[in-house]
């Protein structure tokens, strides 16, 4: 079994933030497995075949990728951001516990990627310098009362939270629900970014109060992030701001 996998973080989208080891990966594969807008963003020389898919069938990807892998071929598949960050390495390795025992032969790397909070951060100055999460608001692989527990749990223990997948058509209502449990815990001031499309053409980025969180600013590409007591914003001569937050934090 001479075959590949390697699992791709593209970073947020701008090529200039994908690592060269993430490039190196590419040029390699002779088969590329993933959702299509990512397939995308990548771009092959003749003779590489592309195996796009839709958003919703992590686990049928990669099985795909991993019997093509089996059968020799040297696979990419590509997950945008970080692929360990809510994405495409932990359904590789869900499909590597319960599927065919020979795929656990495979040779398989994960090649890191900048993920979108960390584009976001490094868009808006310092929001992470403090201890902070990350949670996925998507309700479709954990059920909504475990969701709302963990978000009450980090911002009662004053985490800087990074809410990744805040909203689809298919989930209308969360965000609105999230903001609604989050005023009756923070300060109606707590800072709240919209972060779209971030080092992308369509990049957009607003920061409003709390208590004017408005669900309507995000859409499947924001990151939405909640900040803490810590969080500050800092005016700036052109109008604009910087947010940071502290790295102390007051005894209580
Ligand atoms: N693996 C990715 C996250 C996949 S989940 C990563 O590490 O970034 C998809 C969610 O990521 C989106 O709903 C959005 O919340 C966030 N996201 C991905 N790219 C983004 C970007 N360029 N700007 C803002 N948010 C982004």
């Amino acid at each position: 079994m001479s075959g590949r996998l390697f699992v791709v973080g593209l970073g947020p989208g701008d090529a200039a933030l994908r690592t060269a080891e993430a490039e190196a990966a590419l040029s390699q594969a002779t088969d590329l497995v993933g959702y299509a807008p990512y397939l995308a963003r990548v771009a092959t020389g003749p003779g590489i075949v592309r195996h796009g898919s839709d958003n919703r069938v992590e686990l049928d990807r990669a099985r795909l990728a991993l019997d093509l892998a089996s059968r020799g071929r040297v696979v990419a598949v590509i997950s945008g951001g970080d692929p360990g960050v809510f994405a495409m390495a932990s359904a590789v390795f869900e499909a590597v516990e319960h599927g065919d025992p020979a795929w656990r032969a495979l040779e398989i790397s994960i090649v890191p990627g900048i993920s979108a909070m960390m584009a976001v951060a490094a868009r808006v100055g310092a929001p992470l310098g403090g201890d902070f999460c990350a949670i996925s608001l998507s309700d479709n692989l954990k059920p909504w009362p475990v969701v709302l527990g963990r978000l009450r749990a980090a911002a009662g223990a004053g985490f800087v939270i990074a809410l990744y997948n805040p909203i689809s058509s298919a989930r209308p209502w969360q965000l609105g629900a999230a903001f609604e449990a989050l005023r009756g815990i923070l300060p109606a001031t707590s800072l709240v970014l919209f972060a779209t499309a971030v080092t992308r053409p369509e990049e957009r980025i607003r920061i409003v109060a709390l208590g004017d969180a408005d669900p309507a600013l995000a859409d499947m590409r924001t990151l939405v992030m909640i900040g803490c007591a810590g969080t500050r914003s800092i005016a700036r001569a052109d109008g604009g701001a910087w947010i940071y937050t502290a790295r102390s934090v007051p005894a209580s």
